[in-house]
């Protein structure tokens, strides 16, 4: 475990230097709050436990803490102010400013090593609600069998991508892919073969699609993508996804299952009057008529959905509301 020492003076920083070097610290040492403070910002990995004389020259003890908690972070360091002043006053000011702990000049080693193991165990408990809690944003946002997003996080982030086209008019197209005869998978060869195939679309669609596309898993054999920045003709890209799964056989090493895909797409190009909510559900909605339409037509084919314009007055009440399919 790293430790940082600030100390202005010299001797007592050496000796406490040497104590816990003997306990197995791994040490740094500052001469003033000035030098602990530019450490802790610059170094990749900052000490987390430190120790702080109280009356330093350029920045004290208690100014620093104060300094250092003012940092955002996941991951604070845990601080002993040493001083000689052990009154309840100087006390409170200590523990207000930030400090964890509070221990008095001359250190008595017995008692710092004490305190210092009080740190770690806090350090270690801090840690351990750190990974739970990374574990737990991890859980919330990302399908557990497939590991791709949920439709919590998708419909975060779609938030955000349709803001984008709004603000840079940086067309975005809205892709539902849905396995065909899905059903029949299941029948034939039970839940836990389907889980595999899947496993191995989601990997396909890892595969396939860009690191900044998003790919999320809907629900059951339902997956959404969005894609914004788009290198060539929305239908092309999914024409070529839709051949990824059409064109290798599903769990080969076994059973070589042959799986196809259906795909309904809907597209954004920024300009519109609503709100980010109402586009992200007609873009939803209309994907999802697309889809319905390739179902209806053969399945293992991708449909676009070829938006009205509202202004055109022409166009029947239905057709206005339902779009048009190609
Ligand atoms: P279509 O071509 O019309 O889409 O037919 P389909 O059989 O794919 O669609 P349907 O909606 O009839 O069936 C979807 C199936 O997906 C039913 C459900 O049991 C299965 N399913 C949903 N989630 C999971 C899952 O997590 N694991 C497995 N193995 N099956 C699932
Ligand atoms: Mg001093
Ligand atoms: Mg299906
Ligand atoms: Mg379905």
């Amino acid at each position: 475990m790293k430790v940082l020492i600030a100390d202005d003076d010299k001797v007592l920083r050496m000796l406490m230097e040497r104590q816990l070097e003997g306990w197995g610290f791994d040490v740094m040492t500052a001469q003033d709050g000035e030098e602990a403070f530019e450490i802790l910002t610059t170094e990749a990995e900052p000490p987390r436990m430190l120790v702080l004389d109280w009356e330093m020259p350029n920045l004290d003890g208690i100014e620093l803490c104060r300094k250092i908690r003012a940092l955002e972070s996941n991951d604070p360091p845990y601080i002993v102010l040493v001083t000689a002043h052990s009154d309840q006053e100087h006390l409170a000011t200590a523990l207000q400013a930030g400090a964890n702990d509070y221990i008095s000049k001359p250190t008595k080693p017995v008692e710092l090593r004490a305190r210092l193991g009080v740190g770690l165990r806090t350090l270690e408990l801090q840690n351990r609600l750190n990974i739970a809690n990374e574990m737990l944003a991890y859980k919330a946002e990302h399908d557990e069998l497939t590991g791709l997003q949920n439709r919590a996080s998708l419909i975060e982030h779609l938030d955000n991508e349709i803001e984008r086209t709004k603000r840079t008019g940086e067309p975005l197209a809205l892709a539902i892919c849905d396995i065909d005869f899905f059903k029949r998978v299941n029948d034939t060869y039970g839940h836990p073969v389907g889980d595999r195939v899947l496993k191995e679309f989601a990997d396909r669609m890892k595969e396939t699609f860009r690191p900044y596309d998003l790919v999320s898993r809907y629900g059951g054999e339902e997956f959404v993508v969005c894609c914004t920045a788009l290198e060539s003709e929305p239908k092309a890209i999914f024409e070529r996804f839709r051949e990824v799964i059409e064109s290798t056989p599903f769990l080969e090493s076994d059973l070589s299952l042959g799986v196809t895909v259906s795909v309904g797409i809907a597209t954004f190009d920024g300009i519109s009057t609503m709100t980010t909510k109402e586009v992200m559900l007609e873009l939803i909605s209309d994907s999802d008529k697309a889809l319905y339409a390739a179902k209806h037509s053969g399945r293992n084919q991708v449909v676009m959905f070829d938006p009205i314009p509202h202004s055109d007055s022409n166009k029947s009440e239905e057709a206005l509301t339902d779009g048009q399919i190609c």
